[in-house]
C-alpha cells in the first residue's frame, strides 16, 4: 500500500511517499518559493539501494504547478508510475478547530470547514486548502484524508481549554485553547506505550515537543488532558522566536507607552521574541556554542528556556497525579542533552531523575535517559509526524472498506 503525505504551506509543499507494508519512506521532497521567480523542487529516493536526488529550479507560480512538478518527480524517480498508483493521500492541516476530533476523508464540507477556520490559522490553513483542492483535481480517484494537528488535543476537558474571559467569546467566536503539534504528541505517546510494553489506555505521560516551535502536553490514559499552546501556537514554552506565556498587560503597556500597533505587537511576540529576543539567535546549536564561549545572554536564554520547561513538568505532574513517563522529541528534545538534563534537574521529589551518562549518548532510536532509581521513565523518542499522518490516512481508508 502506497500513501503520499502532503504538507502544503502558502509558499511550499513538502511530501513523503510511504510503503505502508513496511512503513518505509520511498521518496521525500519539497517544492519551495512557490510564487517567486525562482522556485526550488527536490526529491530524494533510493535507486537500487543508493540514495539519489533530483533537483529542479524553475518558476512555479502556484500550487497547481507545484503538485504537477511533484508528480513528475515521483514518476521520474520510479517510485510510482502514475498518481493513480497511490492508495491514498494524507494532508496535514494545522487547525481543525472544534469541528474535527479525528482524521476525515476530504469532502466539500471538510474543505469548507478548513476555509471557515482560516481566521484561526491565517498562516497555515490557506496553503493547506490550496494543496487539498489541487490534489483532488489531480487525483480524483485516490482517497484523500485530512489529518489535523489539533485533533489529538480535542479530548481536553473544558476547564483546561477555556480562557477566563467572558464566556460569550467562546460561544460566539470559539476563542479557546486548541493546541498544536498534536500529530507529534500522538506519535510519541504511541511509541512510548509500545516501547514500555504498556497499554496506551492506561499510560500517563508528559510529552515535550521541543523544536523551533515547542509545546508540552499532559496525557492521561493515552489521551490529551492539557497542552501548552493555545488559540494559536504562541502560548506556552519559550520558542525560537515566540515568547510563549506572557502577561497580556505587557502588550497594552507597549501599545500605550511606545505606540505599537496590533501588527507590531504580533510581530514582536511571534517573530522577535523567545530565544532570539533574549540573545539575538534562535538556533539552539548556535546558542549552545555562544554560551560555551561565555556569552552571558546566550546562557540566560538557555536558563529561561529550561526553567519554563521545568515549570510545565511540575504543573502537568500535578494535573496528572501519576506520571509514567516524560518524553522528549523535536530537533532540540532529540538532540540537546543539556536541555534535557537541566529542565529535569532537582526533580527527585517528583520521582524524576536523569542518568547524565546515558543522557549524553547519541541514539537514532528510542533511548531511556532516566536513572534506575527514577520512578518516572524519561525517554527520548524521535518524532515522525509524516509517518503518523500516513498511518492515520491508512486507517481511515481501511475503515471505509
Ligand atoms: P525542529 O523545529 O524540530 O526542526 O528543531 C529545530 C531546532 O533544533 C533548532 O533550534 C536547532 O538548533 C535544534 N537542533 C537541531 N539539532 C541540534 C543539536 N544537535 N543540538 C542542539 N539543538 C539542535
Amino acid at each position: 500500500m502506497k500513501i503520499l503525505v502532503l504538507n502544503a504551506g502558502s509558499s511550499s509543499v513538502k511530501y513523503q511517499l510511504f510503503n505502508m507494508d513496511t512503513n518505509a519512506v520511498l521518496a521525500s521532497g519539497m517544492i519551495e518559493q512557490i510564487g517567486e521567480n525562482e522556485s526550488n523542487a527536490k526529491i530524494k529516493y533510493f535507486d537500487h539501494g543508493v540514495e539519489s536526488v533530483i533537483e529542479r529550479k524553475s518558476t512555479i507560480k502556484d500550487h497547481k504547478m507545484a503538485l504537477k512538478l511533484m508528480s513528475t518527480l515521483l514518476i521520474e524517480s520510479g517510485t510510482i508510475s502514475d498518481l493513480n498508483d497511490l492508495d491514498g493521500i494524507g494532508h496535514r492541516v494545522v487547525q481543525g478547530g472544534a469541528s474535527f476530533r479525528e482524521p476525515v476523508i476530504v469532502t466539500d464540507y471538510v474543505a469548507d470547514e478548513i476555509e471557515r477556520l482560516i481566521p484561526l490559522a491565517p498562516l497555515h490553513n490557506p496553503g493547506h486548502l490550496a494543496g487539498i483542492q489541487v490534489s483532488i483535481e489531480q487525483s480524483p480517484n485516490v482517497p484523500q484524508v485530512v489529518v489535523f494537528d489539533t485533533a489529538f488535543h480535542s479530548t481536553m476537558p473544558k476547564h483546561a481549554y477555556l480562557y477566563a474571559i467572558p464566556y460569550k467569546f467562546y460561544e460566539d467566536l470559539k476563542i479557546r485553547r486548541y493546541g498544536f503539534h498534536g500529530t507529534s504528541h500522538r506519535f510519541i505517546v504511541k511509541e512510548a506505550a509500545k516501547y514500555l510494553q504498556k497499554d496506551i489506555n492506561t499510560l500517563n505521560a508528559i510529552t515535550l515537543h521541543l523544536g523551533n516551535g515547542a509545546s508540552v502536553s499532559a496525557i492521561r490514559n493515552g489521551k490529551c488532558v492539557d497542552t501548552s499552546m493555545g488559540l494559536t501556537p504562541l502560548e506556552g514554552l519559550i520558542m525560537g522566536t515566540r515568547s510563549g506565556d506572557i502577561d497580556p498587560a505587557v502588550l497594552f503597556y507597549l501599545a500605550r507607552k511606545l505606540g505599537y500597533s496590533i501588527d507590531d505587537l504580533d510581530k514582536l511576540v511571534n517573530k522577535e521574541s523567545g530565544l532570539k529576543g533574549i540573545c539575538g539567535n534562535n538556533d539552539m546549536r548556535a546558542i549552545n556554542k555562544l554560551a560555551e564561549e561565555g556569552d552571558a545572554q546566550a546562557q540566560l536564554a538557555l536558563d529561561m528556556f529550561n526553567y519554563r520547561i521545568k515549570k510545565y513538568i511540575g504543573s502537568y505532574s500535578a494535573v496528572l497525579g501519576r506520571v509514567d513517563c516524560i518524553i522528549f522529541t523535536g530537533g532540540i528534545g532529540e538532540n540537546d542533552s543539556n536541555v534535557r538534563l537541566n529542565s529535569c534537574s532537582d526533580l527527585k521529589n517528583l520521582g524524576i531523575e536523569i542518568d547524565a551518562t546515558i543522557n549524553n549518548q547519541r541514539c537514532r532510536d528510542i533511548l531511556t535517559i532516566s536513572s534506575s532509581e527514577s520512578k518516572v521513565k524519561v525517554l527520548v523518542i524521535p518524532t515522525n509526524e509524516e509517518l503518523e499522518i500516513a498511518i492515520q490516512t491508512k486507517e481511515v481508508i481501511e475503515n471505509m472498506k
